[in-house]
């Protein structure tokens, strides 16, 4: 299993508009939005993106396979702009791939998909072309991405990891030995049993001040160290945090995201 990093950066991007820091010279700090790709077989035999941010055009023409660029499916986070607002950019994989894309999460995140971008679901217009995509609501079991059109995909399993993003749930989400866990102010009991035997937790961590609705780096530190991942990455980082000085003060199993960081994990296809 591949796994790519394909923005660490927090809802506004990284620098802000306006406000470009010198240590922003550095590409390890510069970050799109939150979201990450998985590929369960290998470099482009079949992909699954977590959340369509509004950099999506951007990570797939830089971070997907060049040769075989494909879209499998997707898991939604959250319903906000940040985690969604690229949905139109899967319109390409649809010219390519020439069938429905499956998206999964909460069953208000697929309500709210299906109202706010509404124009998916009631064609008004011709011409342009719309996202072809099919919405599942899941719940907090696990379940199995049975809607995906190559079936090799439908033996990957995926355990939501209901998380509180301040008053809304914001689902992580885990296959095989990775978990996804971004925009949380706190990670109830019930998700912390599901972190066991990890490889690799990639982890919100939005700035060194307390927020309303994310963990800062105190609390993401405090996370990581009662998770046993063998390796913790923090994401959704906004402007303050310099990848090099922030590295270094971690500490061990703990390691800030970049946007293009790419590792591999055992493929987590179930046997049965
Ligand atoms: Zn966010
Ligand atoms: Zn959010």
């Amino acid at each position: 299993m591949v796994i790519t990093i394909l923005g660490c950066g927090t809802s506004i991007g990284v620098p802000m508009i306006g406000r470009e820091m010198p240590h922003h010279k550095d590409p390890k700090n510069r970050r799109l939005r939150a979201s990450i790709l998985i590929e369960p077989f290998g470099r482009g035999e079949g992909s699954i993106l977590i959340d369509t941010s509004p950099d999506l055009r951007q990570q797939a023409l830089t971070y997907f396979h060049k040769k075989k660029t494909r879209l499998d499916a997707v898991l939604i986070t959250h319903e906000h702009a940040d985690h969604l607002h690229g949905i139109d950019d899967i319109r390409p994989f649809n010219f390519l791939q020439r069938y429905q894309i499956p998206f999964y999460g909460e069953k208000r995140v697929m309500d709210t998909i299906h109202s706010r971008f509404h124009y998916i679901f009631y064609p008004t217009q011709i011409g342009g072309g719309l996202p072809q995509l099919s919405l599942n609501p899941v719940g907090k079991r696990t379940f199995r991405l049975k809607e995906a059109h190559d079936p090799k995909l439908h033996k990957v399993e995926v355990t939501p990891l209901p998380c509180e993003h301040g008053k809304i749930t914001c689902y992580g989400y885990r296959i095989g030995s990775l978990a996804y866990i971004t925009d949380i102010s706190r990670i109830p009991e019930e998700t912390m049993r599901r972190l066991k035997d990890l490889d690799v937790l990639i982890l919100d961590c939005l700035r060194p001040k307390p927020h309303p609705t994310h963990i800062n780096v105190e609390q993401a530190i405090d996370y990581a160290q009662q998770i046993k991942a063998k390796k913790i990455i923090f994401t959704h980082m906004n402007q303050e945090i310099e990848y090099d000085s922030f590295r270094k003060s971690l500490p061990p199993r703990m390691v800030p995201a970049f946007d293009g960081m790419r590792f591999n994990l055992p493929c987590p296809v179930a046997q049965d």
